[in-house]
């Protein structure tokens, strides 16, 4: 199922989470980042149009001013993206570099998906960037958000981003291969679902536990992903991206995932 999915679909919009742009240690990992960058490289040749969602900007400032780390004040959280988003730009554009790949930056916020010029502006930008084989790179505008305005999780901001290009596909890439019956990091028993066709359903017979040390939303802002999507007939794969090359994997129906069937 996820073979036939990944090959059917021809734009593909991929969400990298922070524990999966991080090591162990907190800091930004770029040996993922390099092989990712393959990986992606081989899909466009491939012929798929890939956009990016990438999150880590606080993990890539903290990898680069430590001593913020216990600052937890709302205007050094800020602040440190600003910093952390040049140093995760800085890194992917290095990764892409090698595979003669450009990329172009988009820094959102949920008002920009609430206005119509700025869709369409956001829209065209995408279009004109991934038809000149450019990946974009989106993330949220965290050092001018706040509360009421913020989309709040990089799922929920993935979905967006699928549905306002119309994607094909949307791929979120977490440090589990799916979901589960109950959080597989606290229970080695529980049971992945491979292919999930009704949400309501799955939301009755999961256990949500908490996400991990620098995830934001966990388990359920991935389900609000899934039902945002597949409403819009576009169908979701969560996979794990912390595998050595998943993407291939996932593409020849090696790796396990869950796959949101589209509605
Ligand atoms: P990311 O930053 O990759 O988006 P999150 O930490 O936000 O990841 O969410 C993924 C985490 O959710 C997993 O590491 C897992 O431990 C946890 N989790 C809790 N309940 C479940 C469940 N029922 N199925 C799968 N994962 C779960």
């Amino acid at each position: 199922m996820i073979a036939k999915t990944i090959a059917e679909a021809r734009k593909i919009v991929i969400k990298i989470g922070s524990n999966t742009l991080a090591k162990a240690d907190g800091t930004i990992n770029p040996e993922f980042m390099a092989d990712f960058a393959e990986q992606v490289s081989a899909l466009m040749k491939a012929g798929k149009q890939i956009v990016l969602v990438s999150s880590g900007a606080q993990v890539a400032g903290l990898s680069t001013l430590h001593r913020w780390a216990r600052k937890k004040d709302i205007h050094y959280r800020q602040a440190l993206c600003a910093i952390g988003q040049v140093e995760l730009m800085d890194t992917w554009s290095a990764s892409f570099r090698t595979y003669g790949i450009h990329i172009g930056q988009l820094l959102l916020t949920k008002e920009d998906f609430l206005d119509d010029h700025r869709t369409l502006n956001m829209r065209n930008t995408l279009f004109t960037l991934v038809d000149e084989g450019v990946v974009p790179v989106i993330n949220e505008n965290d050092s001018v958000s706040y509360e009421e305005i913020k989309i709040g999780d990089n799922d929920n901001l993935s979905a967006l981003t699928a549905i306002l290009w119309s994607a094909d596909l949307l791929i979120l890439l977490s440090d589990i291969d799916g979901v589960y019956d109950k959080n597989p990091k606290e229970y080695p028993d529980a049971r992945l679902f491979e292919e999930v066709s009704d949400l309501a359903k799955l939301r009755s017979s999961i256990s949500i536990g908490s996400s991990n040390s620098f995830g934001t939303g966990g388990i359920e802002t991935k389900l609000e992903a899934a039902e945002k999507v597949t409403a819009y007939g576009i169908p979701m794969l969560l996979a794990n991206g912390g595998k050595p090359r998943f993407l291939e994997s996932l593409s020849n129906g090696t790796q396990p995932g869950t796959v949101f069937l589209a509605r």
